[in-house]
């Protein structure tokens, strides 16, 4: 009989990793090159903790005697070993990844409105604020935007944070939307909420890919990375353009993104279709991983390949720069869920929005 490895989810190891006293076999699972009572508790680490090392590592095949099966997929092994373990966990790859995926949405948020806040005044009330390990994210001036106004990593942990959370939106004039991933207690979140006039009012997508085999561009098909000022500029254009930004926020918006040139772990992408910018996306490169987001294409461009294009260049870059594990996040069910899935990212999980009505 083989058995299980619970760091990465190998199936195949010849013994048990453990015996009933927690006694390791001090087999080396081929995959991870974890040892069973080596390399895990007897060095103070929990699996989990191991497991987390090993995922940001890229989840890379360990054994250079054994060399991984044909086919060998890092993510689908571990989601399948996590719902052999517990059938009724949640969402296995969830606790697997989860923390890592919201971690980089959350970094990447951070980064977008410090550079706003960063303006002469802070015009647009800008604030960012952890309360435990949850984030809040503020811009009283921007009371429309709802990516500008949310909680991110909200848990149980932090349930004794919610009066202070609310308060503190509510000096800033704003009710925020929170952004609910699965994990053990999130009964007692939504109840919480509940109790505090919020409602279920979407969902979002999350995703995980790694070492993703390159998917070809068409030929008549560009994308590229950002480079000059004036491509700068037709990417700023085509951003706007492609999020339907209202005319009379264009100067306001431009403004605040002026930084974005500037920031060191953020590559901007431009496609084009026959010469002609057809859409634009960003990744966002950071330990060892990359985040694919932002990406619009134009209305008159839609359903002709561009966003597959736009994950297909920034997947391979990213990969190019030691990044082999892809994030991203998506509403549900749009064109750019269906679009990360054609790419092969696998739906990790996803998050409960929840906000007030009106
Ligand atoms: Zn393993």
């Amino acid at each position: 009989m083989k058995h299980l490895c619970p760091v990465c989810g190998w199936p195949e190891l010849n013994a048990p990793p453990y015996d009933e006293a927690r006694n390791g076999s001090f087999e080396i699972c081929p995959c991870c090159g974890v040892e069973f009572g080596y390399d895990d508790a007897a060095r103070g680490q929990t699996l989990e903790q191991t497991r987390a090392r090993w995922i940001a590592g890229g989840m890379k095949w360990w054994s250079t005697s054994r060399p991984e099966p044909k086919n060998w997929d890092a993510t689908r092994q571990l989601a399948r070993a996590a719902s052999a373990n517990d059938p009724a966990s949640a969402g296995p790859l969830v606790a697997m990844v989860g923390d890592r995926c919201e971690e980089i949405e959350a970094d990447f948020t951070a980064e977008r409105m410090q550079g706003i806040w960063d303006r002469e005044g802070n015009p647009h009330g800008i604030d960012i604020r952890p309360f435990g390990s949850a984030r809040a994210f503020l811009a009283s001036g921007l009371s429309a935007m709802r990516m500008f106004n949310r909680v991110l990593n909200f848990r149980h942990d932090e349930v004794i944070h919610l009066e202070a959370i609310l308060a503190y939106y509510s000096a800033g004039g704003i009710s925020p939307e929170f952004e609910i991933h699965p994990h053990d207690g999130c009964e007692m979140v939504f109840e919480h909420l509940a109790a505090h006039g919020f409602r279920q009012t979407g969902f979002h997508a999350a995703f995980v890919g790694v070492s993703l085999s390159p998917q070809a561009i068409p030929g008549h098909i560009v994308v590229k990375p950002v480079r000059t000022p004036m491509e700068f500029e037709s990417f700023l254009d085509a951003y706007l353009r492609g999020w339907k930004v209202d005319p009379l926020y264009l100067p306001g918006a431009r403004a605040n993104m002026e930084f974005w040139q500037r920031c060191p772990h953020w590559r901007l992408y431009l496609a084009e279709m026959d010469g002609v910018v057809a859409g634009v996306g960003i990744v966002f490169l950071q330990k060892g991983a990359a985040y694919l987001t932002n990406a619009v294409v134009l209305d008159e461009f839609r359903r002709r390949g561009i966003q597959s294009a736009l994950i297909a260049a920034r997947v391979r870059d990213a990969a190019a720069a030691g990044c082999q594990t892809i994030y991203a996040h998506a509403a549900w069910d749009s064109a750019n869920h269906r679009n990360l899935l054609r790419s092969g990212l696998q739906l990790c999980y996803t998050k409960a929005l929840w906000g007030r009505a009106g």
